[in-house]
C-alpha cells in the first residue's frame, strides 16, 4: 500500500480502478504475491515484429504475469512496455466470447453453427448472384503461419476468391514490393546481430526507440558504431545519433540518390561486385546524371557538405546497416525509395555479410509469416503467380489441377475498398484488425462498408468501431490462447504457445478455419486430416522446401529449444539451429539470371502540398505504449493511464504566430475532415511548418485527414504527410 499512495503522489497514476481489476499488480508487480505463478509457459510477444521470447506466468488457469525469457536470442530477457504488461490483454474487458449476427439493427448472440452456415450461405448466395470476385478477405499479421497458410488456401481454392490481401498491406508491402524488384524475392537479408557488428548504421525513417524498443538495446550494446539518423522529426531515435539529418518530410528518396551520385562520381562503389552480381549499373549511372547535389540539398533541407559526409561515411565503411521503417514505406515513393535504399548496397557490395544489410523493420507480429506462407500477394514460398512453373510445383504439391492456381493476384487492400463503393465487392471477411481507425481517409472506408450485402468481423474484441458495423462477428482467440509460429523481421521463426483457454466460445482463428471449410464442403480436399496446427505447420515445411524461406528443417522441437530458427534451414542441414544466417552472401540472388537490379529512381513532391488554407503538413506515427488502433492496448489500464490520449506537436515558431500555447486544445483539419479538441504540445521535436499527431486513438482519429494516395506498386498508403490547418477547439462537431 506504501508503494501504491507513493505512486500515486508521485505520477498521478490513480491504481484504485486497476487494482480492483487485476489485484494490486498492475503497474511495477508491487504485490509479488499476486504475480506469482505456478507454471511459466515459453511464448513470443504477440505485438511488434521484433519478435521478443516471453514467458507466461501461469496459475490457477490464469495467466497472472508476463517476463522475458533470459534464454531467447533476440531479446535475452528485456521487454518493452507493451510486452511487459501483454498478459492483461488477455482479461482485459471486450473480449470477444460468442458469435453475434445482427437482426434488426440488434446483435444476437448465436451458436457457431448458426454463424458459419450463415456466412458460408450468404458469401455463396453473393458469388453466385454477382460473380466468385465478389467477396473480399482482409487480413492481419497478427495470426500465425499455420493460420495465415490455411486462410490462404481456404481463400483462395475454397472460397474462389483472389481479392485477399491484409492489414500488411497498410504498413509492409512496401519493403515487399522493394525487395521483389531489387533481389527478386521478399526477405530481409540481414540478422539483429548485425545492428551490433556494423561500424555505420543508418535508420531511415525509423523511431526504434518507440516502435522497436528492444532493438534499440541491440543497438546500445555496439559502442563503435557511427548512428546516422534521417527523419524530419526529431524523435528519441534521433537524439541518439552520432549524426542527424532532418530531411524535409518525404525528401528521403532525394537524399539517397545525392548520395549515389557521389559514390558514382567518386569512383566510391565495388566496380567487382557490381559487374560480377548485378544488372543495370549504366541505366542507373544515367539516370544520376540528372541529380545535382544543391538541388537535392534545397529539395532536402540538408547542407550539401552534410549529404557528402553521410555519402562517405556509408560507402567507406567496413559493414554498414540501413534499417528503415514506416517512414520510407508510408510513400506514394515508397517503393523506389526502398530501391535506392537496395542500390546503395548493391553499389558498394555492403550486403550479406555481417554488419551490412539494407534491412526493413518489419511492423506486427507476424507480418512476415504472412509474406512467406499467405497466398495474398504472391503464392506461398515465395512463388509468382505469374510464373508457370511455381504454379505446376505448387499443384503437384497441393495434388490439385494447377488450373485452379489464379495467374494474377486479385485486388490490393485499397483497391477492394474501391470495389465496395463501385459495388464490385458485396460480401466482405475482415479479421484481426481495425480499418476503421487505421484506414487512410476513413470516411471512404465507412462508405465502403456501408455499401456491403453482408459483413463478417472476425476479431479478439467486441465492441470495436469495425465489429459494430458488422453483420456478423466471429469471436478469435488472441495472443496467449493459441498455438503456431511467427516470424520475425531477421527472418527468425519463433513457437507461440497457449497458455490458457480462449473466454466463452471464442476459437483459434484457425479452427474457425477449419469450420468454415467444412460448411464451405472442402475441408477434406484441402486440409485432409488436420485437426492442429501442427498439420499446417507440416504441409507448409513440404511447401517452403527449397525456397528461399525454406522451413524444411525445423521441428516445433526444435523451435521450442533453441528460441526460434532464422529461415532457410532446409532439412539436412549441418548448420545449428542456432547459427545466424543472411541472405546473399554468396552474391547470388534470387532472380534468374542470379543477379540483383539496381533501379533507377526519381524524386518527386509527396500528392498533397501545404496550400494557403492547409498551411502545415500533417506527419503521423506511433508512442511505445500503444498498439495500433488501441484495441488492446486501451484496454490495459498501466498503458492507457501512461498515454490516455493523443496529442499534437508543433514547433514554437508556428504557435507564436497562430497565438497557441502547450496544452491548449485545438482542432486539426484538412480538406478531408477535422479532428477535434487534440491537447498541443509546443516542442521542437518538429520543425516549422510541420505538425504531428499519433494515430492510435479512434477519438482523435488522424485518418479523418489522411487522403486516399497510394504507392503504384505496393498500394501502400502515403499516411506522412498531407495539408491541415490548426485552429483553436471549434468545439462544434463537424
Ligand atoms: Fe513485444 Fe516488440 Fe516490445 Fe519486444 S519490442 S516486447 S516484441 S512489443
Amino acid at each position: 500500500m506504501k508503494f501504491a499512495n507513493w505512486l500515486r503522489r508521485r505520477s498521478g497514476f490513480d491504481t484504485r480502478a486497476a487494482e480492483y481489476r487485476y489485484g494490486r499488480d498492475p503497474v511495477l508487480g508491487f504485490t509479488a504475491e499476486r504475480k506469482h505463478a505456478d507454471t511459466w509457459v515459453n511464448s513470443t510477444c504477440g505485438y511488434c515484429s521484433v519478435g521478443c521470447g516471453m514467458q507466461l506466468g501461469v496459475r490457477d488457469g490464469r495467466v497472472v504475469s508476463v517476463r522475458g525469457n533470459p534464454d531467447h536470442p533476440v531479446n535475452r530477457g528485456k521487454l518493452c512496455p507493451k510486452g511487459l504488461a501483454e498478459h492483461y490483454t488477455i482479461e482485459a474487458e471486450g473480449r470477444a466470447r460468442y458469435p453475434l449476427l445482427r437482426r434488426k439493427d440488434a446483435f444476437v448472440r448465436v451458436s457457431w453453427d448458426e454463424a458459419l452456415d450463415t456466412m458460408a450461405a450468404r458469401f455463396r448466395s453473393i458469388q453466385t448472384r454477382y460473380g466468385p470476385e465478389s467477396i473480399g478477405v482482409i487480413s492481419t499479421g497478427q495470426l500465425v503461419t499455420e493460420e495465415f497458410y490455411t486462410l490462404g488456401k481456404l481463400v483462395q481454392l475454397g472460397l474462389g476468391t483472389r481479392n485477399y490481401d491484409g492489414n500488411t498491406t497498410l504498413c509492409m508491402s512496401t519493403a515487399v514490393s522493394g525487395y521483389k524488384r531489387s533481389f527478386g524475392s521478399d526477405g530481409p537479408p540481414g540478422a539483429y546481430e548485425d545492428l551490433e557488428r556494423a561500424d555505420v548504421i543508418f535508420l531511415i525513417g525509423a523511431n526504434i526507440a518507440e516502435n522497436h524498443p528492444i532493438l534499440c538495446s541491440r543497438l546500445e550494446s555496439n559502442p563503435g558504431k557511427t548512428l546516422v539518423v534521417v527523419d524530419p522529426r526529431v524523435t528519441k531515435t534521433a537524439m541518439m545519433a552520432d549524426l542527424y539529418l532532418p530531411v524535409k518530410p518525404r525528401s528521403d528518396l532525394a537524399l539517397l540518390n545525392a548520395m549515389l551520385r557521389i559514390i558514382v562520381d567518386e569512383q566510391l562503389y565495388d566496380r567487382d561486385f557490381v559487374e560480377k552480381h548485378t544488372s543495370g549499373f549504366d541505366d542507373l549511372c544515367q539516370s544520376l546524371q540528372e541529380i545535382e547535389l544543391d538541388a537535392m540539398a534545397r529539395i532536402t533541407g540538408l547542407d550539401p557538405e552534410l549529404i557528402v559526409r553521410a555519402a562517405r561515411l556509408y560507402a567507406n565503411a567496413r559493414a554498414p546497416f540501413i534499417g528503415w521503417t514506416m517512414g520510407v514505406n508510408h510513400s506514394t515513393k515508397g517503393t523506389e525509395t526502398v530501391n535506392a535504399i537496395n542500390n546503395l548496397a548493391l553499389l558498394t557490395g555492403k550486403i550479406g555479410h555481417a554488419g551490412a544489410s539494407p534491412f526493413s523493420i518489419t511492423g506486427q507480429c507476424n507480418a512476415m509469416g504472412t509474406r512467406e506462407a499467405g497466398f495474398a500477394s504472391g503464392l506461398p514460398g515465395y512463388r509468382k503467380f505469374e510464373s508457370a512453373v511455381d504454379r505446376a510445383e505448387l499443384a503437384q504439391i497441393w495434388q490439385i489441377a494447377e488450373e485452379r492456381l489464379p495467374t494474377s493476384r486479385g485486388l490490393a487492400y485499397p483497391d477492394m475498398i474501391e470495389a465496395a463503393i463501385s459495388g464490385k465487392i458485396r460480401g466482405l471477411w475482415i479479421l484481426g484488425t481495425n480499418p476503421l481507425v487505421s484506414f487512410p481517409n476513413v470516411d471512404v472506408l465507412k462508405q465502403a462498408l456501408d455499401n456491403l450485402d453482408f459483413l463478417v468481423v472476425q476479431d479478439g474484441f467486441h465492441p470495436t468501431p469495425t465489429t459494430e458495423l458488422a453483420d456478423l462477428v466471429l469471436p478469435a482467440a488472441i495472443w496467449g490462447e493459441k498455438e503456431g509460429t511467427y516470424t520475425n523481421s531477421e527472418r527468425r521463426v519463433s513457437k507461440v504457445n497457449a497458455a490458457v483457454d480462449p473466454p466463452g466460445e471464442a476459437r483459434s482463428d484457425f479452427q474457425i478455419f477449419l469450420a468454415l471449410a467444412e460448411k464451405l464442403g472442402c475441408r477434406d480436399e484441402l486440409f485432409h486430416g488436420w485437426s492442429t496446427p501442427a498439420d499446417a505447420f507440416e504441409e507448409w515445411k513440404r511447401v517452403s522446401a527449397g525456397r528461399l524461406c525454406d522451413y524444411s528443417g525445423m521441428s516445433y522441437e526444435s523451435l521450442e529449444t533453441s528460441g526460434g530458427i532464422q529461415w532457410p534451414f532446409p532439412a539436412g542441414s549441418s548448420e545449428a539451429p542456432s547459427t545466424v544466417r543472411r541472405l546473399y552472401g554468396d552474391g547470388v540472388f534470387a532472380t534468374p539470371d542470379g543477379r540483383a537490379q539496381l533501379i533507377a529512381t526519381q524524386w518527386s513532391p509527396f500528392p498533397e502540398q501545404p496550400n494557403a488554407e492547409f498551411p502545415f503538413i500533417l506527419n503521423t506515427g506511433r508512442t511505445v505504449e500503444h498498439w495500433h488502433t488501441r484495441t488492446k492496448t486501451g484496454a490495459i489500464s498501466i498503458l492507457q493511464r501512461m498515454s490516455p490520449r493523443a496529442w499534437l506537436e508543433m514547433n514554437p515558431a508556428d504557435a507564436q504566430k497562430l497565438k497557441l500555447n502547450s496544452h491548449d486544445r485545438v482542432d486539426v483539419v484538412s480538406a478531408r475532415g477535422r479532428v477535434i479538441g487534440v491537447e498541443l504540445r509546443v516542442t521542437e521535436i518538429v520543425g516549422q511548418g510541420q505538425v504531428f499527431l499519433p494515430f492510435h486513438f479512434v477519438e482523435t482519429n488522424a485518418n479523418q485527414l489522411t487522403q486516399s494516395a497510394y504507392d503504384p506498386i505496393s498500394r501502400e498508403p502515403n499516411f506522412k504527410q498531407c495539408a491541415v490547418r490548426v485552429e483553436k477547439q471549434s468545439g462544434v462537431n463537424v
